[in-house]
């Protein structure tokens, strides 16, 4: 855990969240500010920074958590969905723990 991650306190249960999935590595909550219907976002436990903090060794990590977003998507009802994931201050970012949102019923302009 780093301490003073916000991600980081909901992955150990310092804050809460409204939790929709979990396992051994991500934890999906819904955003605390939807920007759709549905807003969901899909974080490791690993604490990394960004996208721009991943290597090799996190390619499957990545990979758990892109098909994580239909499988859930899904359960939500949703027929199609929106993701994003903003890396860096100038991309948009301003949780630095990485995370993808996902979209659903009524779509952002992003
Ligand atoms: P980003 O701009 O990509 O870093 O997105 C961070 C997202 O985290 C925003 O959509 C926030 O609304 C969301 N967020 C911030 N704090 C919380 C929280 N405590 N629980 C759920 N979502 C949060
Ligand atoms: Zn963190």
């Amino acid at each position: 855990m780093t301490t003073n991650c916000l991600f980081c306190k909901i992955v150990a249960g310092d804050i809460t969240s409204d939790t929709t999935y979990e396992d051994d590595d991500v934890i999906v909550f819904n955003d605390i500010k939807p920007m759709a219907k549905v807003h969901f976002l899909i974080v490791p436990k690993l604490h990394l920074e960004s996208l721009k903090s991943c290597d090799k060794a996190h390619q499957a990590l990545l990979g758990k958590m892109l098909l994580l977003a239909p499988k859930l998507a899904d359960e939500q009802g949703l027929k199609g969905f929106k993701t994003l994931i903003n890396t860096g201050r100038e991309g948009g970012q301003e949780v630095f723990h990485l995370h993808v949102h996902v979209f659903g019923g009524g779509l952002p302009t992003v």
